[in-house]
């Protein structure tokens, strides 16, 4: 994948690619959005505002499914822990968005993440990053915060990881069930976190918000 030439406008997160314009993908999904399209009593070509919709929705697909290609994985940058910090480090209030792989309407909110270094310590900005990676894929939220966890707890080795994710699922709120509003909360845990102390702080540090 060319990457894209630098915006000064770019935020640092938008690292993935708009799918490149002849990926034969596009072309594959769009017959088949079309053809959503038609049964569904709509008529894609002769309403000016459907012209391009199989196409559009098409590359909207491959671009917010990007984490499905393992090559868009962040490297985990890891740094020796030359200052021997054995508190908690956490990166709270990381936005996402992501997919329901149920129903392929989104599900969105929060997540914090926070580690206890052992001997390396991991950039910071890898934390968002290695959510969105994740987030971007037909996805379970229960399976999002498990991987995040998983992933922090083999490249980086720390004493400790636990993930929470708080999230809205249109899939509840726009359909089926309808609780508007609502939020589903998970969390992984793994190694020193498994003490009931070290979660107390983990959830003192997320409740000091603002
Ligand atoms: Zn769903």
């Amino acid at each position: 994948m060319t990457p894209k030439p630098e915006s000064p406008l770019a935020a640092p997160l938008e690292v993935h690619d708009a799918p490149e314009p002849g990926d034969p993908r596009i072309g594959q999904i769009s017959g088949h959005v079309r053809e959503i399209i038609r049964i569904l009593g709509l008529s894609p070509d002769r309403d000016p505002n459907l012209f391009d919709t199989d196409r559009r929705v098409a590359k909207m697909f491959l671009e917010i499914f990007s984490g499905l290609d393992e090559g868009t994985k962040p490297k985990l940058t890891t740094f020796p822990n030359d200052e021997h910090y054995t508190a908690m480090v956490m990166e709270k209030e990381i936005p996402f968005y992501s997919m329901c792989t149920h129903h392929f309407v989104p599900f969105y909110g929060h997540g914090h993440i926070a580690y206890i270094p052992n001997e390396r310590i991991v950039g910071l900005s890898k934390l968002p990053r290695l959510l969105d990676f994740f987030a971007r894929r037909p996805q379970l939220q229960e399976r999002l915060t498990e991987q995040v966890a998983s992933v922090l707890e083999e490249e980086l080795k720390p004493l400790g990881v636990m993930v929470v994710i708080e999230a809205r699922h249109l899939c509840v709120e726009m359909r089926g069930v309808r609780k508007p509003g609502s939020v589903t909360v998970t969390s992984a845990i793994r190694g020193i976190f498994m003490q009931k102390a070290v979660r107390e702080e983990f959830l003192d540090l997320l409740r000091r918000r603002g």
